[in-house]
Order: structure tokens, then C-alpha cells, then sequence
């Protein structure tokens, strides 16, 4: 077989089968392989026409196909599959080769691959890939990890493939060395599930308090997404919203079981946090949520609990609660963001990454699932301060978040009086809260550690560890 692909994919499933339509529609000479060869010439007999495919019915005819240093993108099962593909791959590689993860890997695991065929001389590219199938196909966000070297080769080529921002500019940048593509992967995996929280609350607030039917908050949605909350969530929540189900004419979201799934990049994003000391209340709050929603068995036996019952407005008033609700969503959207790029941050400190935040918001302006224009503004913040400690110190949003604030505390009290939960607006509320107090009660903390524990504590006045010799002392 002669060496004619600018890149290869393997694993032909619904993302790569799109990843290299992209390539393929955007002039590339695309290798194809998947373990079971029949997705191979599916792949080539149903959409050969749109571009230059080479079927590769092994990993010898695969690894032929690719034009020197070979670039071949593995898009598998995340986990051991994808150590399997490696293994398979990487014995008839070459120094200067480069593969590209683009599967959900977890960080931890890319940079153990990262340093591993580093030795070997192959270059590894952990590569985030957000936009599901839609987005794998007609431009996704790409969070390239990896060498700088390797993103020099590839680079050119993914901005081909990627996103394009309103701009113009592509939903690409190289984000780090090794795992660092994957690590901001799943952070922004990580503020996708307390941004689908955040607006649960909202429906959930806009359905009891509110008394609005579901096609009537669908309206509400469409009203916000032509304003600030404008984005990919806000306006595909609209449609989930207005769909009627089919078989019984009701309101789709009735006939679903409340039970929410998870793949687990959420969880990682909050386990990684808490290993890192970051405060991602908000994210946890939304990976607990689902967690909750699932324990049907303990929801059943809990279901007669006392507590009150929602009393309705009337529709004026309505009207007014649903610009309350607006003012509380976006309020506890800025927490969650806030909170993703301090991981983000926490990450690169810990790990030895120069990861430029403003970078990372810029290329999630589009394809991507928590795609907003919102993230314009975050791009701007950066971009005025790239040393901004947090984004809630960056004016513009510090005077939105003010303005909020009256209706943001108004509606959450509405929550709790009424009985509606709303974890992560009140999460984000609480968040902003300790940030701004004088004084926080973990100096109590200290004093009871230190008084079960004899773990020291620091004073204000002096310099140094301090203990005191308590009464009940053990
Ligand atoms: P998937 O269902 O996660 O994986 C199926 C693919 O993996 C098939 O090509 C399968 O080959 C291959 N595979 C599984 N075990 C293998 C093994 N031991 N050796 C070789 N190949 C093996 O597919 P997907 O949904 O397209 O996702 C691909 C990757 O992208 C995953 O890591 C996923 O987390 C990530 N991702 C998915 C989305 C999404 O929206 N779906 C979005 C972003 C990222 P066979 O055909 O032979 O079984």
C-alpha cells in the first residue's frame, strides 16, 4: 500500500466515523481502520464520495497508508481499549510519529501514554474533542495536549477541521503538555453538567412557582437565549422543552423518567478538584444532583416527608419571577465558569502547564456543548488581565453579578420557602458569599482541630503554629 494519507483514524463508531468525514470533506486523504473491518467499508461505501478515503482492513495496511511522520487519530472506548489500539500501534510506529488520543481519555492516564511513547519516540496528543456527533462531523472544539512539536504538524490541520468562532478564528489551541488537552476537556465537561443543573433549576422554579406549562417555558428560554444566556444548552433546552411526545401527546420531559445518567467526566472534574484543593461547589452540586435523581428506591421511601408544597402565582406575578429566575441563572453561571477556571488554573499549577485562559474560553465559543456567547466575555476578561485571580474579579462581571444579586437571593429564598430544590443556585449564592466575608467560621474549625487534635493553628497578631493547653485536652 503506498504511503497517501495526511491522517488516520481508527475506530469508526459515531465520532470516528464523523472526525474523518471532516477531515476527509476538508481535502485530506483520510486512512480509515476499526477493529471490525465491516464499519470500515460501510464507512467508505456510504460516504466515499465526499472526499479521499483508504480502507486499511489491518493495523499493518493502516500504519502503511500514512504518509511520514504518520499522524493517526484513535477515536475508542476510553480506558483499556484505547491502551489496546496503542499497543497494537505502537510497535510499528516510528520516532517522530504522532498519535492522537481524541477519545474521553482521563488526563492522568494520557500523560502515563504521553511518557510512555515519549521513550519510544512517538509523539501522544491527548486531544479533547467537544461537540458529540454533530460537532465531530461539521467542526468540533479540539483541546489538543501534548508536544509543542507535534501540535507544529498537526496544528494546521485541526484548525481545518475545528469550530470557527463568530470571528472567524478555529475552536483549536494547543493547551499544554502532555495531559493538559484532556485535563481542560474535562473541565469544560465538568461546568457542561452545572450549566444543565443550572438550568433545571430554572425550569423546575418556572414550572411550580411559576405554574408555567413546559411549551410555555420553552417560549421563556427562546426569550432568554436572544439575550446574555445566549447558548447551544439554553436553546436545545427550548426544543426538549416544546416537544410533544409522540404516543401519549403530552409534554416529552413528562413522559421521561427523571432519572439523570452520567458518563463520568463530571465526577472526575469534581475528584480532581478535590485533590487539588479547588472549590468546584457549583460542578459537585450538579454531579450530586444526578447521583440523586437516580436513587429511586430511597426518593420512594423519602416521598412522604413533610415540607411545603409550591403555591402557584398568578400570572403577572409570574411574569416578574421569570425575570427573577433569568437574573439567578446567569448569577450562578458566572459562579460555575468562575469555578471550572479555577481548576483549570489549580491544574496548570499543579502539573507544570502554561495554560492561557483566555485561550480556552476563545476556543469554546463554538462546537462545543457549553458553546455561549458568554464565553466571549471570558475570553475579554482574560484577555484585559491574564493574571485575573478569579473571574468574578474582573469588573464586568463583578458589576453583573451585583446587579443580580437582589433577585439571585430573592429567588433562592422563594426556593427554600416553597420547598424547591435548587442545589446549585444556592451553591454558587453560598460560594460567593465565603468569598467575600470578613471573617469565615473556619477559625472555629481550627480551634476544634486543634482542641480534639492538638493540630495547631495560626493566629492574626503572630507568626508561627500555635496550641493551647485545653481543659478537656487528650
Ligand atoms: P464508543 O462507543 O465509545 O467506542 C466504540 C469504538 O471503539 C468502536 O470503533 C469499537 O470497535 C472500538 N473499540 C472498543 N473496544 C476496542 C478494543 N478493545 N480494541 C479496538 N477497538 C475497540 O464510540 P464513540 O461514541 O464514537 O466515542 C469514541 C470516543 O470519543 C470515546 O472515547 C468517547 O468517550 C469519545 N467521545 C464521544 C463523544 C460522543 O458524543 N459520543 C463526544 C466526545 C468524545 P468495534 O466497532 O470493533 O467494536
Amino acid at each position: 500500500m503506498t504511503a497517501s494519507a495526511q491522517i488516520g483514524v481508527t475506530g469508526l463508531a459515531v465520532m470516528g466515523r464523523n472526525l474523518a468525514r471532516n477531515f476527509a470533506r476538508n481535502g485530506y486523504t483520510v486512512a480509515v481502520h476499526n477493529r471490525t473491518a465491516a464499519k470500515t467499508r460501510a464507512l467508505v461505501e456510504e460516504f466515499g464520495d465526499e472526499g479521499a478515503f483508504v480502507a486499511a482492513e489491518s493495523a499493518r495496511e493502516f500504519v502503511d497508508a500514512l504518509e511520514r511522520p504518520r499522524r493517526l487519530v484513535i477515536m475508542v472506548k476510553a480506558g483499556d481499549p484505547t491502551d489496546a489500539v496503542i499497543e497494537e500501534f505502537a510497535p510499528l510506529l516510528e520516532p517522530g510519529d504522532v498519535i492522537i488520543d481524541g477519545g474521553n481519555a482521563h488526563f492522568a492516564d494520557t500523560r502515563r501514554r504521553e511518557q510512555s511513547l515519549r521513550e519510544q519516540g512517538i509523539h501522544f496528543v491527548g486531544t479533547g474533542v467537544s461537540g458529540g456527533e454533530e460537532g465531530a462531523l461539521n467542526g468540533p472544539s479540539i483541546m489538543p495536549g501534548g508536544s509543542a512539536e507535534s501540535y507544529a504538524s498537526l496544528g494546521p490541520m485541526l484548525e481545518r477541521i475545528a469550530a470557527k468562532a463568530p470571528d472567524g478564528s478555529p475552536c483549536v489551541a494547543h493547551i499544554g503538555p502532555d495531559g493538559a488537552g484532556h485535563f481542560v476537556k474535562m473541565v469544560h465537561n465538568g461546568i457542561e453538567y452545572a450549566d444543565m443543573q443550572l438550568i433545571g433549576e430554572a425550569y423546575q422554579l418556572l414550572r411550580d412557582v411559576g405554574g408555567y406549562e413546559p411549551a410555555e417555558i420553552a417560549e421563556v428560554f427562546r426569550t432568554w437565549n436572544t439575550g446574555r444566556l445566549d447558548s447551544y444548552l439554553i436553546e436545545i433546552t427550548a426544543e426538549v422543552l416544546s416537544h410533544v411526545d409522540a404516543a401519549t401527546g403530552k409534554p416529552f420531559v413528562d413522559v421521561v423518567q427523571d432519572r439523570a445518567e452520567q458518563k463520568g467526566t463530571g465526577r472526575w472534574t469534581v475528584q480532581i478538584a478535590l485533590d487539588l484543593g479547588v472549590p468546584v461547589s457549583g460542578i459537585a452540586e450538579a454531579v450530586f444532583a444526578r447521583s440523586l435523581s437516580g436513587h429511586a428506591e430511597l426518593r420512594a421511601a423519602s416521598r412522604d416527608l413533610p415540607g411545603p408544597a409550591p403555591a402557584r402565582l398568578d400570572p403577572e406575578a409570574a411574569k416578574a419571577f421569570a425575570d427573577k429566575v433569568e437574573q439567578a441563572l446567569y448569577a450562578s453561571k458566572i459562579v460555575s465558569y468562575t469555578q471550572g477556571f479555577h481548576e483549570i488554573a489549580g491544574g496548570a499549577a499543579e502539573y507544570d502547564w502554561d495554560i492561557d485562559q483566555g485561550e480556552v474560553a476563545a476556543i469554546w465559543r463554538a462546537g462545543c456543548i457549553i458553546r455561549a456567547a458568554f464565553l466571549d466575555r471570558i475570553r475579554s476578561a482574560y484577555d484585559a488581565d491574564p493574571a485575573l485571580p478569579s473571574l468574578l474579579s474582573d469588573p464586568g462581571f463583578a458589576k453583573e453579578i451585583t446587579e443580580a444579586q437582589p433577585d439571585w437571593r430573592d429567588v433562592i429564598s422563594t426556593a427554600v420557602t416553597q420547598g424547591v430544590p435548587t442545589p446549585g443556585f444556592s451553591a454558587a449564592l453560598a460560594y460567593y458569599d465565603a468569598l467575600r466575608a470578613e471573617r469565615l467560621p473556619a477559625a472555629l474549625t481550627q480551634g476544634q482541630r486543634d482542641f480534639f487534635g492538638a493540630h495547631t493553628y495560626r493566629r492574626i497578631d503572630r507568626e508561627g503554629s500555635f496550641h493551647t493547653l485545653w481543659s478537656g485536652d487528650r
